[in-house]
């Protein structure tokens, strides 16, 4: 390992390095109003390792040492627990705001999350953040912990989600502390970074556009175009960058939900504060995968309403960027005398969301060609597996071997047909797949490829997740650490993992993920 690649991680002339923390400090000056509050974390006690993605480090091109670095006496183990930093971070706990279950709550901020600073990595500049470190100014009433049961869960998903190709923060490192924390049961302390290009969420726009504070609208402003230049440069000569970036977000939101009802993921708390400006998955909380299929699903067991429900979630895709639109008005002066500009930019998510969805189901049945009722012959079969409760990931995972080249009824097509009480309305779906597979002259055994590198074998379900934490709890790391390899490669079979593929056990069913983390 050269020096110069330990050098570029652990710090120093053009290593660590925090933009989002210079243009805090250039607002401070120019327009007396910050981005949040630079602060440091809180140190646990008796830090360890539970988990540390490697082929995260290696995307980073970071050294193989990683872990075992030590900076002016500072450990990577303390830094990554949130102990101590290293030369050129500059930790900030950021303000935002937003609307959650649908109301506005006013000011959020990083209550327990601290931006530490970004790096140019092989991956391009990413910023690195860690969530449990303490509390911070944005605390409110909360200890500013998180605790190592939701923390595996956030740390398994973000990985599960990129292995499945989904926008998403990722988890570089989870580690675990003896700190008691107090939740409906006591429980103990974890700290888990994140690696993202940018942590910023609609609610870091809310708060400028609805603070009241002097100052705030030039902060917008000032985000908009930081935003813009960093991580849209494509749109730095748009005469009108506000909406500029009202609609390339939109495209990504859209995009981004597309994916999710496509893997049956729940999100839980689609609040606005929980919505990410470069439209990555983030914030994992009481998430969920389908099992048996119900697009009522609430995975979330905070959420008595269903507002999260799936088959809400476009929806609250809608809602808030209306949320984020509205924040973004107060730099639009000519909106003020006419909406219509804006509802227009708005309008578009109703095409771009049906068409990022269609795209996405016709990849799942394997289809290669266009034709207008692909979307309908989608809908039909997920309405089917809704009245047969019919296991989502199972489903598409069988339809992969569907052999359109028998009849549906025949044994060959036993597999995916048996998951329908009603053989014979699946036979007369199946018949229609059939039909359409036959029009683009599809080959089954080609097909079969296709359909197998986009419907995974494996998500990480509520039972699997909570099989690694029961372990955990009881110091044993290793089946976060066989399901972290697992789910980076969901869709390929794996051997010792046909557990993991199957039906989930009954006790899954007593399982209640809420808010709480
Ligand atoms: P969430 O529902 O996790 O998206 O969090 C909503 C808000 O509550 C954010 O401002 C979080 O930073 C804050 N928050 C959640 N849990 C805690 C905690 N244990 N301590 C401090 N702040 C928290
Ligand atoms: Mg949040």
């Amino acid at each position: 390992m050269s020096e110069i690649q330990r050098d570029s991680y652990r710090a120093q002339p053009g290593g660590w390095r925090n933009r989002l923390v210079s243009l805090h400090e250039q607002l401070q000056q120019q327009a007396g109003i910050g981005l949040g509050t630079p602060w440091q974390g809180d140190p646990v006690p008796a830090p360890s390792w539970v988990a540390y993605n490697a082929s995260l480090a290696r995307e980073l091109g970071w050294p193989a040492d990683w872990r075992q670095l030590q900076h002016e006496g500072v450990s990577a183990l303390d830094v990554w627990s949130g102990n101590a930093v290293w030369p050129g971070m500059k930790p900030i706990a950021t303000v935002y705001s937003g609307h959650q279950f649908g109301v506005w709550a006013g000011q959020l901020g990083d209550g327990r999350a601290l931006l530490l600073g970004e790096m140019d990595t092989a991956a391009g500049l990413q910023e690195f953040q860690l969530k449990g470190a303490g509390r911070t100014p944005y605390s409110r009433m909360g200890d500013g912990r998180a605790v190592l049961r939701s923390s595996i869960r956030e740390y398994l998903c973000s990985e599960a989600m990129h292995g499945l190709g989904i926008p998403t923060t990722r988890a570089l490192t989870l580690t675990a502390s003896p700190l008691p924390v107090r939740r409906e049961v006591m429980e103990t302390a974890a700290v888990v970074t994140r690696v993202a290009p940018s942590f910023l969420r609609f609610g870091h726009f809310e708060h400028f556009a609805y603070c009241g504070e002097a100052g705030a609208t030039q902060a917008l402003q000032a985000l908009v175009d930081f935003v813009v230049e960093h991580h849209y440069p494509e749109l730095k000569d748009e005469a009108d960058r506000p909406m500029a970036l009202l609609r390339t977000v939109i495209e990504r939101t859209a995009e981004l939900i597309a994916a999710w009802q496509s893997v049956g993921f729940c999100h839980g708390v689609m609040n606005t504060d929980n919505m990410s400006i470069l439209g990555l998955t983030i914030d994992y909380g009481p998430f969920g995968f389908l099992d048996g299929f119900d697009p009522e699903h609430i995975c979330n067991h905070s959420d008595s309403n269903g507002r999260y429900s799936w088959n809400n979630q476009p929806q609250v895709a809608y809602w808030n960027l209306r949320a984020l639109a509205n924040a973004l008005v107060p730099l639009m002066p000519e909106v003020k005398r006419d909406p219509a500009p804006v509802l227009e930019a708005l309008q578009q998510f109703e095409t771009a969301f049906p068409r990022a969805m269609t795209a996405r189901w016709r990849t799942k049945l394997g289809l290669l060609t266009e034709e207008v009722d692909d979307g309908r012959l989608a809908i039909d079969l997920l309405r089917l597996m809704a009245q047969h409760r019919v296991d989502f990931t199972i489903a598409f995972r069988r339809l992969c071997e569907f052999r359109s080249d028998v009849a549906a009824a025949d044994p060959l097509n036993a597999p995916i047909r048996d998951l329908f009480l009603d053989r014979d309305a699946f036979d007369q779906w199946a018949g229609r797949y059939a039909q359409r597979l036959h029009r683009e002259g599809s080959v089954d055994a080609e097909r079969c490829d296709r359909m197998q590198a986009v419907n995974p074998l494996y998500v990480l379900r509520n039972h699997m997740a909570e099989t690694a934490i029961r372990r955990a709890q009881s110091g044993d790391f290793s089946e976060v650490r066989r399901l972290e390899a697992l789910l980076q490669q969901p869709c390929q079979a794996q051997p010792g993992a046909e557990a993991d593929a199957g039906f989930p056990p009954t006790w899954a069913q007593s399982i209640e993920v809420s808010c709480s983390s």
